[in-house]
């Protein structure tokens, strides 16, 4: 089996553990081809707020030093790829893509975890039903600006809420989208091991993969590691195995960014 991962965090997000080069050495073991460290990225806000889940703006020097180092230290072993894990802030995003230019990022994965910026704190893992509809929103506006390589946990809302048809209707206007934009869905690992241990159905959901079916999206196995181990091969077979049941197409890559490029039709618009 060959495995890749695209999610990784560390330590800067304050709820990740170990040293990066623990990430990278355990990813060896367990024989990965590619690893993509993704922490939650920074952002550059107006007010002065302080996130507690995200590296601070004067951490990502310290990030991008350490794994551009690891990268470099172990290229004979592994393929060391440097992204960040954002969402989708609309008042923030020529700022970040401005950042990912200047800082030269490979990628960046949506993972939607708030409305508008976290300063207001709505976390859509433990949100109010009347904010379903700017989840769905959130996820296809960010897929749109082209700036990330894949949606990460697509079911993120259902911690928050049981699975209903306004739920599911949600569901298929992201597959489509994703579908049209040729953006993979990630199958999150963390969660697959969060519905082993609490014996529960969040996500990864089986009705929302059907629905991927449904419109042959393609697939990306994502490990959101927040620890070393979680990168265990177990794991990934694990969920190889179950992602496989699925008529999506898995796919082991993920290209680089141009954020040159989009650049320059944002200026357009
Ligand atoms: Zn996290
Ligand atoms: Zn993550």
């Amino acid at each position: 089996m060959s495995r890749v991962n695209f999610h990784t965090h560390t330590s800067r997000c304050k709820h990740a553990y170990g040293k990066d080069e623990e990430y990278v050495i355990s990813a060896i073991e367990n024989q990965y081809k590619i690893l993509g460290f993704s922490d939650h990225s920074c952002w550059k806000y107006n007010t002065g707020f302080v996130s507690g889940m995200r590296m601070r703006l004067n951490e990502f020097d310290g990030y991008k030093n350490s794994i551009l180092s690891l990268k470099e230290k172990y290229k004979d072993y592994i393929e060391i790829r440097f992204g960040m894990e954002a969402e989708y802030f609309p008042k923030y995003m020529e700022w970040m893509l401005d950042f990912c230019i200047k800082e030269d990022i490979d990628y960046l994965i949506l993972g939607n975890h708030y409305n508008k910026s976290d300063e207001l704190g709505c976390y859509y893992g433990h949100c109010s039903y009347n904010r379903i509809n700017d989840y769905f929103e959130d996820c296809i506006k960010g897929m749109e600006t082209g700036m990330y390589a894949y949606l990460a946990h697509p079911e993120l809302i259902l911690r928050s809420h049981r699975w209903d048809e306004n739920i599911e209707i949600g569901f298929h206007r992201i597959c489509q989208k994703a579908k049209e934009l040729d953006i993979p869905l990630e199958y999150n690992v963390l969660g697959l091991q969060m519905n082993m241990r609490m014996n529960k159905e969040m996500y990864p959901h089986k009705k929302f993969w059907k629905i991927a079916s449904f419109y042959h999206n393609k697939a990306i196995i994502g490990m959101d590691a927040h620890q070393p181990r979680d990168l265990d091969a177990e794991l990934y077979d694990l969920a190889f195995y179950h992602l496989s049941k699925y008529d999506v197409e898995i796919v082991k890559d993920i290209p680089k960014i141009d954020y040159q490029k989009i650049k320059k039709n944002f200026n357009k618009k």
